[in-house]
């Protein structure tokens, strides 16, 4: 993917774990890039690799091959003052809101603590005006009702967008969300990632957001791109829109196949992919060929079970890693003149 000058670059990284059955490769030569105040969705099954993107693009995890570049500077060669600005413009919202909180720290110490460490604000009076307006910004009003709380006397809902704005303190460039709604009722979740719409909107904020459900990417990605993740391989990018609306790859089929609609007319007459089988496959024994082949319902036996196929550029900024569509796609380009050929009268090609 092109983006003329991207705030964070993943270049061909890929990170290999060793475990107890042997060493498995959690994430496979993935490009990406995010400019500024831009939507950046990943989605894939649990396994899929996103969760390591997110930590190799947060700096928490040194890639095994391949760079992360911030503002073009490679993230591991960089001086410890330039990773301290990293480390402040790009912060990450975990999954968990019950986990991320101190749970013995009020949410007014929880907010001040960041402002106080890096200083864009000196002196207690100073750090709880700073913590009561970042309640604000994530709709906890009135933020004296919270400051003095502790976690546990919010609700999930309420804790999250502590979590969001805690991220919010330094003023980051970034946020990396990982599965920041997953965790949280479905009522609150629309108004959650409302709350995170508007910051992108208002503070020109860019998002990595990173979630299995295709259904919050439609919502909350709509303006964005969309990376589909399959075994630690990107199996498919483009514009949301395209994505939702006319997926490619056999596999970013069945996501989108899967997301409800708000007519269960609609629903009931969607075409619904039927996968040769649910499993997801073993890391430590990834099948030959294309990795998703034991389920893909258009194998070509003999080639996607021999060849893996590569993310190829299908137009529109977009690109595909299946041999079918490349196939397709082969089928459909005009065959050009050869060299001497006449043009009208020539030979017509087979
Ligand atoms: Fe399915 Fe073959 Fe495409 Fe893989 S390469 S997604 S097995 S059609």
């Amino acid at each position: 993917m092109t983006i003329t000058e991207p705030l964070l670059s993943l270049d061909h990284v890929s990170r290999e774990f060793s475990t107890r059955r042997g060493r498995i490769t959690a994430v496979d030569d993935v490009s990406l890039a995010i400019g500024r105040g831009d939507i950046l969705c990943l989605v894939g099954e649990s396994g899929s690799g996103k969760t390591t993107v997110a930590r190799m693009a947060a700096g928490l995890l040194e890639p095994t091959r391949g760079t992360v570049r911030f503002e073009g500077r490679d993230l591991h060669q960089t001086s410890k003052g330039e990773h301290k600005a990293y480390r402040r413009a790009v912060q990450l919202v975990h999954q968990d809101p019950y986990a991320s909180l101190n749970p013995v720290r009020t949410i007014g110490d929880t907010l001040r603590a960041p402002v106080l460490h890096h200083k864009p604000v000196r002196g207690r009076r100073e750090g709880t005006r700073r913590a009561a307006e970042l309640l604000t910004l994530v709709d906890l009003t009135p933020p004296q009702n919270f400051l003095s709380k502790y976690p546990h006397q919010l609700s999930g809902g309420q804790r999250q967008r502590v979590a969001v704005a805690r991220a919010l303190a330094l003023n980051p460039r970034l946020i990396i969300a990982d599965e920041a709604v997953s965790m949280v009722d479905v009522s609150i979740r629309v108004s959650i990632l409302n709350t995170m719409l508007k910051l992108r909107n208002e503070l020109g904020v860019a998002f990595l957001f990173i979630t299995h459900d295709l259904a919050v990417v439609k919502y909350f990605g709509w303006e964005g791109h969309v990376g589909v993740m399959y075994v630690g391989k990107l199996v498919e990018f483009g514009r949301t829109p395209q994505i939702i609306g006319r997926p490619l790859h056999p596999y970013a089929k069945a996501l989108a196949a899967a997301i409800p609609e708000a007519d269960p007319d609609l629903t009931r007459t969607k075409d619904k992919l039927q996968l040769r089988s649910l499993d997801i496959p073993n890391l430590t024994a990834l099948p030959s060929g294309c990795v998703f082949h034991p389920r893909c319902p258009y194998v070509v036996p003999g080639l996607c079970d021999e060849v893996a196929p590569r993310l190829e550029d299908v137009g529109e900024g977009r690109e595909v890693a299946c041999h079918v569509v490349a196939r397709e796609r082969q089928a459909l380009t005009p065959l050009s003149p050869s060299p001497g050929s006449t043009g009208e009268g020539g030979t017509e090609a087979a």
